[in-house]
């Protein structure tokens, strides 16, 4: 079987029998649930788009391991145009969901530990790369979703793995046997855990020689015993419980996360890819890092064309588009928009290949793309919020808009512009207040900040990679100085 349907990615992962937590209570049927149904929703898309003839240059790629066409998602890239389409492909993405499709955390693993183990083998002779090439040919061919988890609960931020009160606050290994290890710990804030056939764990930081238990990475299917997951809460999540389609603002989509928990599960020798090989811990985070930095160049972007449109339709129902101000807020805003796009691209276009062959981003192009994201989109969201105005978050429900008596006076009161019904004028108010503020603000705003990495992980590299001593000696050129 190669490239799944929408439908056939849906009843794969009823089949998986994942332990979920919502509310203090264990879910019987996440599929089904309507607080996780949305985040569902938006990997199926990364299926239904690589069915369609018109986006299967962007959603799919053929495999060099197996001559089999993949969805990109699997991909390991193979050129800087690969890099380049893997960002436009997820601007496509969030064009058309809205929300965090999840996906792209597995496809960022792929192409880190694909490079990694393979450097790591060489100074070791380990067998990983051939371990990781295996678990990735396998997820290529059922075309699965896999979640690529490195974020560590971390507790005390100024002690390293082996130094914290409770040895657990990394995930690391507890037990090796002959035929595999046994890890205990958590991944935190995992995005498309719950939606995931697959998980990849990765370390979270650099690590030194006495941190050897926490050096780890390896793949184990979601519903592995030990693995079990307590979804977070987000603002208005509830409201998807109601019954109220327009009340939720994006009904069909979302992302949910969740604090995912590795209560002694087993891992056999072959899904291993790092063990206790430490050096090797930071090559992996900062090439992860460094795709899911790139990434956000293009999901968030794609989300952006969603929000620069709600509130063009805003300013239109308000019939306040012909305002020189508002043209220019909107100007502004596709300015914000396309310059994290420039980011995407320019880190993915300058791309080169890795010792094991695979393309890898510019790192410090990465990085500036992922530091702006830090910052534009909630100016893209601030201009949002200005151009909808304050009936965004003031509004009566949906309930109220179909009351026998009231609904006549939200009718009346709520109106806008001649020709546009109030409700239309509501739902496209509900849907920034959804991205602003809502369910979808967890992936357009917070997960802009801290994603991949908040802001100070990227000054780090940018110092590290911004190569100052080299502008300096051109300036001291150009200045005629000799020292
Ligand atoms: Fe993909 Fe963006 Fe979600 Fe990361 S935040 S998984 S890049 S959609
Ligand atoms: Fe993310």
């Amino acid at each position: 079987m190669s490239l799944m349907t929408g439908e056939e990615y849906i009843e794969s992962i009823r089949k998986r029998k994942m332990q979920v937590y919502l509310f203090g209570k264990k879910v019987e049927d996440p599929v089904d649930d309507p607080i996780l149904r949305p985040s569902l929703n938006s990997v199926r898309m990364t299926y239904d788009l690589a069915q369609m003839p018109e986006y299967e240059d962007l959603m799919t790629a053929v495999s060099p391991y197996t001559g089999r066409r993949v969805n990109r998602f699997t991909h390991i890239h193979q050129s800087a145009g690969d890099l380049v389409k893997k960002v436009k492909m997820q601007r496509l993405l969030g064009q058309k969901t809205a929300a965090c499709f999840q996906r792209c955390v597995g496809m960022d693993a792929f192409n880190a530990v694909f490079s990694t183990t393979y450097e790591t083998d060489r100074k070791y002779a380990t067998h990983y790369h051939e371990n990781f090439k295996q678990f990735m040919i396998y997820c290529q061919d059922n075309d699965l979703t896999v979640d690529g988890a490195m974020t560590d609960p971390k507790g005390d931020r100024s002690k390293a793995p082996h130094e914290q009160a409770d040895p657990d606050l990394f995930l690391r290994v507890v037990e090796r046997r002959p035929d595999g290890i046994v890890v205990r710990g958590a991944k935190a804030h995992q995005t498309g855990a719950l939606n995931s056939h697959e998980i990849i764990i990765m370390p979270t930081i650099s690590m030194g020689p006495d941190d050897k238990d926490y050096a780890v990475s390896f793949a184990v299917p979601m519903d592995t015993p030990g693995i079990f997951m307590i979804i977070g809460r987000q603002s208005c999540d509830t409201r998807k419980r109601e019954g109220s389609e327009l009340d939720v603002g994006n009904a069909e989509f979302g992302g949910v996360e969740a604090l995912t928990i590795f209560d002694d599960v087993f891992v056999p020798n072959e899904r291993i890819f790092l063990n206790g090989e430490t050096e090797f811990a930071g090559m992996m985070v900062e090439r992860f890092a460094g795709y899911h930095r790139q990434s956000y160049g293009g999901c968030k972007v794609g989300v952006g064309d969603v929000l620069i449109g709600a509130a063009a339709v805003a300013a239109d129902y308000n019939g306040a588009a012909r305002a020189s101000h508002i043209k220019d807020k909107l100007i502004e805003m596709t300015h914000l928009n396309e310059t994290l796009y420039c980011c995407g691209i320019a880190c993915s276009a300058e791309g080169h290949p890795t010792d094991s062959g695979n393309y890898i981003i510019d790192l410090l192009l990465a990085n500036v793309c992922k530091q702006n994201v830090t910052r534009f989109p909630y100016e893209i969201a601030r201009l949002a919020e200005d151009i909808a105005g304050g009936l965004m978050v003031t509004a009566p429900s949906e309930a109220d808009l179909r009351d026998e008596k009231l609904g006549a006076y939200v009718e009346k009161y709520l109106k806008g512009v001649s020709g546009v019904s109030t409700e239309n004028r509501l739902r496209i108010l509900r849907l920034i207040e959804n991205l602003t503020l809502g369910t979808a603000a967890v992936g357009y705003r917070t997960e802009s900040l801290h994603g991949a990495g908040s802001p100070q992980a990227q000054r780090i590299m940018i110092a590290r990679q911004g190569n100052l001593q080299h502008k300096k000696e051109l300036a001291k050129t150009i200045a005629h100085i000799k020292e």
